[in-house]
């Protein structure tokens, strides 16, 4: 079968027949015009299969079971779509006159207002454009925070070893020296060495919590304290706010500032490079470094553009993503507080049985399995009687069982890692299914364990080769 849409050109061939124009024809400048220009030649009706044909063999939230864990793959409420789309939302250009906008910037302050009233934070701004920029945005509004005070020789970061990639890569790309703290035997920071690693040349400690382990840090008053007396500052890496929203508020814990996944705990679909949004929340001494702009509400002038007095500048170009803010707004209106706590109530409960359910068939072990899990949970691919097998082969034969896979192989501190979270939206049936799959799984890899190295069966494609694909890759697909 094809696998793109060059393969189906034929020369002559068109997708549409225009009507000859009533007006007169304006003629191309002849230097734009290019001699060659090789695109695909194909009729609408081929257009429509191949990509219909492409869809299908995709895997997605609206199809099935999406436990990635770190990655909050809940259902996205179609209501969300239908708000992104209304026309005074979607028609409109960021260089409007903002009298033109009220009703865009209304709901944008009145997101940045109750972002800051879900975690605790002073000042939010929308602009960064997923997790990752928010935590590049945060790590440069604590850097001139901490030159502010007069301590510009303060140039390292702490990260806990369990934590994300973007973590470092977001400092290191600041230009500030990450240095690697351990997590103890329970998970937890381990608060000797965080004591040990903290002197005067520390900018602060990046901090997830619950954290990757899918553990909620037991001693996070006592680190956010440890680091405030250093003269360091706290960031919080707000990925896993799914598992705490209206119970407790990382403000109130003592983050600092904290960068919201928006389309993670509030329903955009997400995932393929897709947009996201990742706005920054700060307490009040940092509010005046925030990206801008930012809207602010008065009587006279109604919604309106402001910049923070010492503003690190922008982080991106116009007003961040605005179509994940309405898709965000809508589920935060949509659910309410109480709504909102009772996502984070489930989520938890769902990991829980998750967890209790694969501890009852002890398959598979569970390095924190004595711990209440958070939002998700992290067992590992390591079976008895089939030591050959690994956590690769069992997440590629969960594809044949018709589930898309967990995140595998991180956290990077729990060797051969599965990270499942199965978020809110999945019901007790889907869980039990799930654990079924991973539970006959275990048993093939005693007594079939080729079904397992050779999986996936079904899928529309088999295993791939991730090391040529990464050596070798083919970014631009141009005609034979
Ligand atoms: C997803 C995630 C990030 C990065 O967020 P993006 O929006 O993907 O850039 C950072 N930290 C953790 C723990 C995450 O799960």
């Amino acid at each position: 079968m094809e696998q793109f849409i060059y393969d189906l050109s034929q020369p002559g061939r068109r997708g549409v027949d225009l009507p000859d124009p009533d007006v007169p024809e304006t003629p191309i400048p002849q230097d734009l015009l290019r001699e060659d220009l090789p695109l695909p030649e194909v009729s609408e009706q081929q257009v429509v299969r191949h990509y219909v044909r492409l869809s299908q063999k995709n895997y997605a939230v609206d199809i099935g079971f999406y436990p990635l864990g770190s990655c909050t793959m809940k259902y996205n409420p179609k209501v969300n779509e239908r708000a992104a789309r209304l026309p005074g939302f979607a028609d409109i250009h960021p260089l409007q006159d903002p009298a033109t906008v009220q009703g865009a910037m209304q709901l944008m302050y009145e997101l940045q207002e109750m972002l800051g009233e879900i975690a605790g934070f002073d000042a939010v701004s929308l602009q960064p454009s997923a997790g990752a920029h928010g935590e590049l945005t945060g790590v440069l509004i604590m850097r001139a925070a901490q030159i502010a005070r007069g301590q510009g020789h303060r140039t390292k970061i702490l990260v806990p070893d369990s934590a994300h990639g973007t973590n470092p890569a977001s400092t290191t790309m600041s230009g500030l020296e990450v240095v690697e703290l351990p997590s103890d035997a329970n998970g937890n920071v381990d608060l000797e060495a965080l004591r040990a690693a903290l002197d005067d040349t520390v900018v602060g400690l990046m901090i997830t919590n619950p954290s990757t382990l899918g553990l909620f840090e037991q001693h996070i008053v006592e680190v956010c304290e440890l680091v405030h007396e250093a003269g360091g500052l706290v960031y919080g890496d707000g990925a896993n706010l799914n598992a705490i929203m209206g119970i407790c508020r990382p403000g109130d814990l003592g983050i600092d500032v904290m960068h919201f996944n928006l389309h993670k705990t509030f329903s955009t679909p997400h995932g393929g490079g897709g947009p996201g949004s990742g706005p920054v929340g700060v307490v009040a001494e940092l509010a005046p470094y925030l990206p801008g702009p930012l809207v602010a509400l008065d009587e006279d002038k109604g919604y309106h553009w402001v910049w923070p007095e010492k503003s690190i500048g922008r982080v991106r170009s116009f007003h961040g993503n605005f179509g994940v803010m309405v898709r965000a707004y809508t589920y935060i209106r949509m659910h309410g507080a109480e709504g909102l706590r009772r996502v984070s109530e489930d989520a938890v409960l769902n990991a829980n049985y998750l967890q209790a359910l694969v501890r009852e068939r002890g398959d598979y072990p569970i390095p924190h399995g004595d711990r209440t899990c958070m939002h998700e949970v992290i067992i590992q691919g390591k079976l008895k009687g089939a030591e050959d097998i690994h956590t690769l082969d069992i997440a590629k034969r969960l594809i044949d069982y018709g589930f898309h896979p967990p995140t595998i192989y991180f956290p990077l501190i729990v060797p051969e890692a599965l990270m499942i979270e199965p978020t809110e939206t999945e019901s007790k049936e889907t869980i039990e299914a799930f654990v079924d799959a991973l539970t006959a799984i275990a048993q093939e890899a005693r007594t079939q364990p080729e079904l397992l190295h050779e999986a996936p069966h079904a899928a529309p494609v088999r295993r791939l080769d991730e090391v040529k694909a990464a050596r070798q890759p083919v970014l631009v697909r141009k005609p034979a």
